[in-house]
Order: structure tokens, then C-alpha cells, then sequence
């Protein structure tokens, strides 16, 4: 019988959950990608780097699938009324896709089932974006975890190579249907434009995920101690791949694991992050009032953040006066992607000191992140903001200057973003404004800098966080 394999965050036709499971039962698999208008029309900048990261990787996979004599279907509109459209005009019996755990794809696709369901037709969904999911990893009381640490344990007790082996899709490829070609609508069809995505060194689809994927096992080793230095290519820059599945969580996850079988400290910690992305998509499975902006600890749901619009502009444009801070905003709105160390510092900035809403901070990533992820960015912003489970108590606030001495010691980071301070002594560039480097500070002694003073005191706006906190925590 034929099958329809839906592909959303998972653009790869390798170690694939649906795609093995529907060529395994059916002997005609087709496969469609869907540019969901539901989804990009809700963007309002029509230069989005995902869509075309989408867009090449989608258009690497139709390569990839024509090679093994099959092709992909790639169209643009709704994917809940294309995907029963095509069911019915394939006449497929069923339709395969990996699960999403956002409430909002979940709701999607049971929009999508009961229609299948009307023609008679069945959606199966599979896990495949993470190791466990759901309710597999459980307190002994049957409870979600709301602490990391005895998650990551039970996690980490439970993970075997069963959970961590490859789908063998090749073994079934001769399955694969080929279809009369359609021509796959350009960025330009769908209203959208080029960015500069091809400038950056980010490789796209299963090629540039294999390629980056190789770069960082010669470097994993030295994972735990270079992570935190964001000049230093200490990362595996694969968020973007995870985000849409051009590789497979558990590829990753084996090749770590077996590392850390054997001792290596830096893929014993790697592990451990790809563990935290199991976590938040966990959390917000079982609170999917998260996605409509609640606070994971109610207590902190309502904090009148007074929520100054011009800092506000400040902390997105990169000019808060902070170089660290204005880097790591420049770095993100250039390239799309910003360092760990420095999404903890900017989140902890715009709350604890600007003392903005971390929703506002939460919705500017996920306009400009590359990997946004909704789980993992609601995650982090709310561990920032001590609003999150397992989150930093509210009275842990980072200081940006010394966030900055210690990981961007040498400026190296400031001076490829600001541009502007590169003339700075590695003393002065973290703190220009610092009456330590003269008596009334730079600025005064009238230095030509083309850069803005500090829009505000990190101490006097410390104490102000402490208050706010203490005085209407529930
Ligand atoms: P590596 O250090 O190589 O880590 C490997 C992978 O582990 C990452 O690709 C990611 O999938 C996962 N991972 C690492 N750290 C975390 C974490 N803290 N939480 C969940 N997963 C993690 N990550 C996203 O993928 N999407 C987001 O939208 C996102 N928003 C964030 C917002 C804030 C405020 C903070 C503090 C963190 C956010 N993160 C997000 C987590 C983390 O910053 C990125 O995953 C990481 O910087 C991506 O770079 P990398 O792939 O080189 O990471």
C-alpha cells in the first residue's frame, strides 16, 4: 500500500523514525515537505536566515531522495489542509510524521488527524527529536522532574544503545516513490528574500550537519573547558541542525555516550547539554501553559517589571554602553546566533539590570535566533530570570563587567562585534566607563568614542532587582 511521510523538523532521510517505520510497512513511500503558511506569514521580517536555512536544506534533501529513486513533494500553504489534499490525491492509506512536543504543533496535528480521520485515513506519529520524551523519564512518584540534576541521573541510567540506534532507512529505500517533479517554489514565491546566510560559515542540510558534526569531534575532548569563551571555537554550532533535524539526536547522542564510556571529560559534558534539550522539551510537554507565557514557578508569574521601551531598544540594537552585552546582541543580529555564556549574560542583563520583562527579551530571540527553539529558549530565559524551574535563585545576578574579564579576557570577542572599542587596553574594554582608567572616566576626558556611556548603574539597578523580586515573589 502507498504511505505519505510528512516531514516538518526533521529534514533528513537518514537514522529518521517515520520514514523508516513507513517504508518498513508500505511498499510506495512518498515524501512532502510543506512551507506551512500558517507559520510563515506570522513573520513579520520577510529576511528570515531559517527560512532559507529550511529552504537549502529542503532542497539538498530532494537531491538526496532522487538519488534513491524516490523525490520529495515540497509545497507552500497550509499544511493542515496540503497534507489530507495530498493524502487523498496519492492515495495513500496512511501518513507518517515525527512528533513535536510545542502545543501548538500538537494541536496542528490533531487538526491534521481528524481530518485524515474523516477519509479514513490514519496519522502515525513517532518520537525522533529527542532520547526520551514525554513521560519516559519520571520520578520514582511518577511525577516530571523539576530539577536537572536527578533528571540528567535517571536520564543517563536509562540510556542504552537501544535507545540510541540508528533507523537502518537505507535497508527499505527501494520503497521510496518517485513523483512527476514540480518545481519547488523559490524564497521569492513565498515572499521572502535572501539574508546573508551564505556569507556565514554555516554549512546547511545532512551535508553541512555531517561536516560540522566531524569538525567538533577533533575538538569534543576540550568540550568542558573551552565552552564558556565565546572567541574561542569551543562549541559544536549545531543547534541550528538539531532545530531541524538535518541530524539525528541519536547520532549525536552515540557518538558522545561511547566517548564518555571511555572517560572523555569533554563528551561526558556535551552529553550533558544534549540531556538539558530532553529536559525543557520534557517540561513543556507536561506545561504547555509555558507557550502561552506563563511562568514556570506561578509565584513569579506577575512581577511589575517597569519595562523602559528605550533601554529596551538599546539592549536589542547592541548600545547599552555594555560591550559585552552590545556585542553579544551584535553577534546575533548579524549572524543569527549567539554564545551560551553570552545568552545567560544578555537574558540576566535585560531583566536584573534593565529590569525588562524576560517575555520581552524571550520574543526578541525568537525573532532572531537561527536555532530557536520555543522549549529551549523559554528554558534559558526563564532560568535567567528566576522565574524557571531549576532556575538561578533571583539574588544570583551576573555582573556584566566581570562576566566579561572572565570570559572574554582579552577583549578578542568585544573587538570583532564593536569595532568601536578596539583602540581600548584589554583592561579598559570590558568597563570604558571605569573611573579606574581616569579620574572622571573616558568618557568625560573627552575620548573620541563612537560609543554610547552605560544606559544605566550595574549597581545601583542590582539593588533595584533585589527589591522588585523580594517585595512581590507570591
Ligand atoms: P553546544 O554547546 O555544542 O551544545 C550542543 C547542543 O546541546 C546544542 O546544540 C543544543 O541543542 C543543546 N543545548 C546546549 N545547551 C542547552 C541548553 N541550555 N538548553 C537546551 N539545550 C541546550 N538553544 C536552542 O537550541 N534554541 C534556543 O532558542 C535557545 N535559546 C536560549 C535562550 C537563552 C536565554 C539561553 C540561556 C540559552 C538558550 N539556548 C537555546 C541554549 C544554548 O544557548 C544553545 O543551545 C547553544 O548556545 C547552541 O550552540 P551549540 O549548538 O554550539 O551548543
Amino acid at each position: 500500500s502507498n504511505a505519505l511521510v510528512w516531514l516538518r523538523r526533521d529534514l533528513r532521510d537518514d537514522d529518521h523514525a517515520a520514514l523508516y517505520h513507513a517504508l518498513k510497512r508500505h511498499t510506495q513511500v512518498y515524501v512532502a515537505f510543506i512551507f506551512d503558511t500558517d507559520i510563515l506569514d506570522a513573520l513579520s521580517d520577510k529576511q528570515d536566515r531559517r527560512v532559507e536555512f529550511i529552504w537549502e536544506s529542503v532542497r539538498q534533501l530532494q537531491q538526496s531522495l532522487q538519488a534513491q529513486g524516490g523525490d520529495l513533494i515540497i509545497l507552500h500553504g497550509r499544511a493542515t489542509v496540503e497534507i489530507p489534499r495530498l493524502a487523498d490525491a496519492l492515495k495513500v492509506t496512511d501518513v507518517y510524521a515525527n512528533k513535536d512536543y510545542e502545543p501548538v504543533a500538537i494541536a496542528r496535528d490533531e487538526a491534521v488527524a481528524a481530518t485524515l480521520s474523516q477519509q479514513s485515513r490514519q496519522l502515525h506519529l513517532f518520537k525522533d527529536q529527542v532520547l526520551f520524551e514525554q513521560s519516559e523519564v519520571m520520578t520514582q512518584a511518577g511525577k516530571p522532574y523539576g530539577v536537572f540534576t536527578p533528571y540528567k541521573n535517571a536520564h543517563l541510567a536509562k540510556l542504552n544503545t537501544y535507545y540510541l540506534k540508528a533507523y537502518p532507512v537505507k535497508k527499505y529505500s527501494h520503497h521510496l516513490a518517485s513523483v512527476a517533479p514540480e518545481p519547488m517554489p523559490t524564497l521569492e514565491d513565498m515572499g521572502f528574500q535572501r539574508t546573508n546566510l551564505a556569507e556565514m560559515r554555516l554549512p546547511t542540510g545532512m551535508v553541512g550537519a555531517q561536516q560540522l558534526f566531524a569538525d567538533f569531534l577533533h575538538r569534543i575532548d576540550h568540550y568542558h573547558d573551552a565552552r564558556n569563551f565565546p572567541a574561542i571555537k569551543g562549541v559544536s554550532y549545531l543547534s541550528v541542525h538539531l532545530r531541524f533535524g538535518t541530524i539525528s539526536i541519536r547520532q549525536l547522542a552515540h557518538a558522545a555516550w561511547q566517548l564518555t564510556q571511555a572517560g572523555n571529560e569533554g563528551a561526558v559534558i556535551w552529553l550533558n547539554e544534549l540531556i538539558w534539550r530532553d529536559f525543557y522539551f520534557q517540561v513543556l510537554f507536561h506545561r504547555p501553559d509555558l507557550q502561552q507565557g506563563r511562568a514556570y514557578k506561578p509565584e513569579y508569574d506577575a512581577l511589575p517589571f517597569p519595562n523602559n521601551e528605550a533601554w529596551f531598544s538599546a539592549w536589542c540594537e547592541g548600545r547599552t554602553g555594555f560591550p559585552i552585552v552590545d556585542a553579544a546582541m551584535r553577534q546575533l543580529n548579524q549572524t543569527g546566533y549567539m554564545h551560551n555564556r553570552l545568552r545567560m549574560v544578555v537574558a540576566s542583563f535585560l531583566v536584573k539590570d534593565l529590569l525588562i520583562d524576560w517575555r520581552w527579551g524571550e520574543r526578541y530571540f525568537a525573532e532572531k535566533l537561527i536555532d530557536f527553539d520555543f522549549a529551549a529558549n523559554n528554558g534559558g530565559w526563564q532560568w535567567a530570570a528566576s522565574t524557571g524551574c531549576d532556575a538561578q535563585p533571583y539574588f544570583r545576578i551576573f555582573n556584566p563587567q566581570s562576566q566579561s574579564e572572565k570570559f572574554d579576557a582579552q577583549g578578542k570577542f568585544i573587538r570583532k562585534y564593536v569595532p568601536e572599542l578596539t583602540a581600548l587596553s584589554d583592561q579598559q574594554i570590558h568597563a570604558p566607563w571605569a573611573e579606574k582608567f581616569s579620574k572622571k572616566g573616558l568618557f568625560d576626558k573627552g575620548l573620541p568614542l563612537d560609543y554610547p556611556p552605560p544606559v544605566v548603574d550595574h549597581a545601583q539597578q542590582r539593588e533595584q532587582a533585589l527589591h522588585l523580586y523580594k517585595n512581590n515573589v507570591k
